[in-house]
């Protein structure tokens, strides 16, 4: 079968996590089963190990391009932050806080960022069915096998946070399609938003140099990246439009 990654016809490894498991940390209750809340009926169902797949990568892609992508996000985001990569935090005048990280790898960070859309694209289960790429399927697909992480406003990731809002981090919403705003010009632009563990991820899926649109907001090449603690009452919308639902008041 062919690998979906490096595109080599080879034997494809039968189960592949979609999204990283130490996302999901926080998620497991306390018998390490997945708290997974599906958008459609918002009806818990417990998945023993995460989402994962058969058929889709090969053992190399999986366990070493994949997987340094992954490695590298998991001490960034789970260990213990470790020199070059610093973590400060600040308030700004206008009330609103931010967690500052310099010193990342921004090809790695970046790839990590967009290896989650682009396996939620290729991925057949139902849960990932909202994320179809089509032609920046392939694009993306591109960046991550050569390890090539781009321009900055190529496919920009923002990263948000709603931990310590009082909100419910064990989640993992399904992916759904939003539109971006594009500075300067009048259309939107297409959009996803992924909700893991109380973590927002927000794509723009352009590959024009449209990174004013995060602003800082998104890594720079120096490996700096301003990620926005969001506020409680915007916490809950994200949530409750997720859910289609007044869940959270
Ligand atoms: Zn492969």
């Amino acid at each position: 079968m062919q690998c979906r990654l490096c595109l080599k016809e080879t034997v494809l490894l039968k189960k592949s996590h979609i999204w990283s498991d130490f996302l999901y940390t926080q998620m497991y209750d306390d018998k390490h089963r997945l708290v997974n809340l599906s958008l459609q009926n918002y009806r818990s169902k417990f998945v023993q190990s995460g989402l994962h797949e058969a058929d889709i990568l090969c053992a190399k892609c999986d366990n070493e391009v994949i997987n340094q992508y992954e490695t590298y996000a998991k001490t960034v985001f789970c260990d213990e932050v470790i020199p070059p990569v610093q973590v400060n935090y600040f308030r700004k005048e206008d009330g609103l806080e931010y967690t500052v990280i310099n010193g990342l790898d921004y090809t790695k960070f970046k790839l990590f960022c967009l290896s989650l859309l682009w396996r939620a694209s290729i991925s057949n289960l139902p849960f990932f069915a909202k994320v179809k790429l089509g032609k920046y399927e392939e694009a993306i697909r591109e960046m991550l096998n050569s390890g090539n992480a781009g321009e900055l406003g190529s496919f920009p990731c923002m990263l948000s946070r709603y931990h310590n809002q009082n909100l419910p981090s064990e989640i993992v919403g399904e992916p759904r399609e939003i539109r971006v705003p594009s500075a300067g010009v009048k259309y939107q632009n297409i959009g996803y938003v992924l909700v893991i563990g109380g973590w927002v991820f927000i794509y723009n899926i352009t590959n024009k140099n449209t990174d004013e649109v995060f602003g800082e907001t998104v890594i720079t090449k120096e490996g700096r990246i301003m990620i926005p603690h969001i506020p409680y009452d915007q916490g809950v919308k994200i949530l409750n439009h997720l859910f289609n639902k007044k869940i959270f008041i």
